[in-house]
């Protein structure tokens, strides 16, 4: 099915506001997309109808919150087709998500055990593994890239061995498009008794996930990358290591009961969401799923394959072009330099043409090590974005070209 672009734009108020007296082109959107008006009606009708604390009060708007709260859980169980709706634990993001995993199941590690990442994570997959290696002593073994940006699944074979505790990916990357492998790499990981967890930041704004499929532990998203509020994201874990771990944090809302002397946990996935959650962002959240499914994850990924191929095409005819991400499977996210150009530079000239792009190292700063340079200029797609946005991305490269010290 081809989507009506123009009928979707529609939803979008923000698309069609002006910067510096220009249209906007809006091509951020790897770092976060823009809300449908569902969305923003879903949080004022929150603020408006039903604004109460959940799970605890024995009112009448206790209840609503709660019903429109764990209807944004179920919802998030569809999206990435989770088992259950106990699997899925609400977080602020991707980041408390990956945090949470590395510092409840970081417990039960000793030194000398190791964590594999990759080559291209973001630093959120990062800094949790650093902190928990300077707190207990484990190793972190990174995966290196190959030349096109993919991973080396060979490398990743040989760093697998009887130490490896937890195998912690990237689904896709938000610097160089490339989607990994992970339901191969999930395999390989518990064929050692490791754990995979998958960093979805990327992957489930732009393709239907499938965590049964994946067989991964654990799944990490945002839901500001996929339409929905900031402030809200989602951890998945299979229910017998939830079970199993410790709390995340402690306070209220995570425990059976509590007494000087004998405290005991709630039930999963209360455990892991100490005090009041953003109930009114997890409400909005199944909005924007809503919106989602009212169009369909494959034709969304459709329409924005094809943009960035076209986007692609259109770009590579420009002289001194350099692209960072040739990996064969890709998500539409394009990393570019023009020349020796500095990204920052690229980025404030598009900005002034009403471009908004992304500039500078992705929080990815080990990846652009490896890439070595400092920086990209980054344009990323949405289901919104258009051929004419992508017409008007490349005119002003083009004009903006003549213009920079390359
Ligand atoms: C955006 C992003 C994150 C962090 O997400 P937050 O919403 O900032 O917590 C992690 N990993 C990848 C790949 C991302 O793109």
């Amino acid at each position: 099915m081809s989507l009506d672009i123009a009928a979707i734009r529609s939803q979008f108020p923000i698309l069609s506001r002006e910067v510096y007296g220009r249209p906007l082109v809006y091509l951020d959107n790897a770092a976060s997309s823009q809300a449908p008006q569902r969305v923003v009606d879903a949080i004022a009708k929150a603020y408006t109808t039903a604004k109460a604390n959940v799970h605890r009060g024995n009112h009448l708007l206790s209840h609503q919150a709660t019903d429109a709260m764990e209807a944004g859980r179920v919802a998030a169980a569809r999206l990435i087709n989770a088992p259950s709706r106990d699997e899925i634990i609400f977080t602020r993001g991707t980041t408390e998500a990956l945090n949470l995993v590395a510092a409840t199941m970081g417990q039960g590690l000793k030194a000398g055990d190791e964590v594999v990442v990759s080559a291209m994570e973001h630093h959120s997959n990062i800094v949790p593994w650093h902190l928990l290696s300077q707190r207990n002593g484990i190793v972190i073994k990174v995966i290196p890239m190959l030349p096109d940006g993919s991973l080396d699944l060979d490398a990743y074979a040989r760093l697998l061995s009887d130490r490896t505790r937890m195998v912690s990916v990237c689904h896709a990357s938000n610097v160089l498009g490339t989607i990994n492998p992970v339901k191969q790499m999930a395999a390989m990981a518990h064929k050692v008794g490791a754990l995979f967890c998958v960093d979805g930041a990327q992957s489930t704004p732009h393709a239907c996930i499938d965590v049964q499929d994946i067989d991964c532990d654990f799944f990490a998203f945002s839901s500001h990358k996929v339409y929905g509020p900031t402030g809200i994201g989602v951890l998945y874990g299979r229910r017998a290591i939830l079970e199993q771990l410790p709390p995340y944090q402690g306070g209220g809302e995570m425990i059976g009961h509590v007494h000087w002397g004998d405290i005991t946990w709630a039930d999963i996935p209360y455990k892991f969401e100490a005090g009041t959650p953003d109930y009114i962002g997890a409400a909005a959240f199944a909005a924007a799923v809503d919106f989602v499914e009212e169009l369909g994850m494959a034709n969304i990924a459709a329409h924005e394959q094809q943009l960035a191929e076209y986007a692609r095409g259109q770009m590579a005819a420009i002289p001194g072009m350099r692209f960072f991400g040739n990996a064969p499977e890709r998500c539409g996210v394009i990393s570019f330099l023009i020349g020796n150009a500095h990204h920052y530079d690229t980025g404030l000239l598009l900005d002034k043409m009403g471009i908004a792009v992304r500039t500078g190292h992705h929080c990815a700063q080990p990846l652009m090590d490896a890439l070595a340079i400092e920086g990209t200029v980054r344009a990323s797609f949405a289901v919104y974005n258009t051929e004419a946005e992508v017409d008007a991305l490349v005119a002003a490269i083009r004009r903006i070209a003549p213009l920079l010290d390359r």
